[in-house]
């Protein structure tokens, strides 16, 4: 187990060891990360780490998480983006007494054909 020497946002430089370091490696995209808790003030700390810093880290026996970007980033988007007024706009509807409802028996009649 060696010790890591990495920088925490609140505490500066600060001394770990590799069995508290997790390497985290998107295979979609090739990019990786870091993630430790701060010895100091056990703040959960991540930053980018760089193809070097990954070797390095994984060779000392840091464990290494791997993730794939989900499938849904490659399916095909319609319309305009959802806003902050859409979103409190939805809240309020769900707030209606009998609108979920109403959007349930409209899908279902959709569902149904005529
Ligand atoms: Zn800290």
């Amino acid at each position: 187990m060696a010790t890591v020497r990495a920088s925490c946002p609140s505490c500066g430089d600060v001394e770990t060891t590799t069995r508290a370091v997790q390497v985290l490696r998107c295979a979609t995209t090739g990019s990786a990360a870091y993630a430790f808790v701060c010895p100091t003030c056990r703040l959960r700390v991540a930053k980018e780490a760089s193809e070097r810093v990954v070797r390095v880290l994984v060779d000392a026996g840091a464990a290494v998480l791997s993730w794939e970007m989900p499938a849904e980033l490659d399916e095909p988007r319609q319309g305009a983006p959802v806003t902050h007024d859409d979103l409190l706009s939805f809240h309020l509807d769900l707030l209606a007494p009998g609108w979920l409802e109403a959007q349930v028996a409209t899908l279902r009649a959709v569902e149904l054909g005529p």
